[in-house]
């Protein structure tokens, strides 16, 4: 395996402040929270960003989670609320069940049935489909009142809806996300993960609870 590069602290933290005034820029100060999407750099990641008061990260790969988080001191391991962003497979629940506060990335039947049985009430978010690309995950808007309520009847706490934006210009993905915050509103659910590097202003915009930011962060991977 490659080394993953690793970030300057003073970077990130130079990166923060100006992604915080885009985020100030369209009225989210208050409401909206970063997740730091560490995929692709080493510990240095997490590390720098806890530095800066960051303590939500992302992670798309279920080895590279495991293995950063180990590769974290335990007195940082302790701050860190680690979400699950990227396509997940079902025989990888096990190995994060112990590892992982908020799986963000569910969008089957089967993967709210295993985390139910593998980690008891964990917090669980509905991914929804924008882009039709079968490879970005995430269930059919009409699938979503369903698995809310699938995944409420097993006892999980189901917080929120997360999407992934469209490739192209940001304001392609402003119908979306508008639709993604409509069905959070109808199913009475909080958190609104949408928005990342990219397409952040119009995230926010439109309700963004929570902004998944790598880039704008940690430069690229
Ligand atoms: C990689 C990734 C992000 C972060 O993307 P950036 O454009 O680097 O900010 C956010 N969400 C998901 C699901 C991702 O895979």
């Amino acid at each position: 395996m490659t080394a993953s590069p690793s970030v300057s602290a003073s970077e990130v933290a130079r990166r923060l402040e100006a992604l915080r005034a885009r985020i100030d820029a369209v009225g989210g100060d208050d409401v909206v929270r970063i997740v730091a999407v560490t995929k692709g750099f080493d510990e240095s990641a997490p590390r720098a960003a806890l530095a800066c008061g960051l303590t939500m990260f992302g992670e798309n790969y279920a080895q590279e989670l495991v293995a950063k988080d180990e590769a974290l001191m335990p007195t940082e391991r302790d701050r860190v609320e680690w979400h699950f962003i990227g396509r997940l497979q079902r025989n990888k629940v096990r190995l994060l069940a112990g590892t992982v506060d908020v799986w963000q990335s569910v969008d089957r039947v089967e993967l709210l049935d295993e985390i139910a049985r593998r980690a008891p009430g964990a917090a669980v978010m509905v991914q929804v489909d924008l882009s039709d690309d079968p490879r970005r995950g995430g269930t059919s808007p009409d699938r979503v009142g369903g698995l809310v309520a699938h995944g409420r009847s097993l006892g999980l706490d189901v917080r929120g809806l997360m999407a992934v934006g469209p490739v192209g210009p940001p304001e392609a993905a402003r119908p979306g996300f508008r639709r993604v915050v409509a069905l959070a509103d109808e199913y009475r659910l909080t958190e609104r993960s949408i928005g990342m590097s990219g397409d952040l202003e119009v995230a926010v915009a439109e309700g963004a609870t929570m902004v998944r930011i790598g880039t704008a962060l940690f430069g690229h991977r």
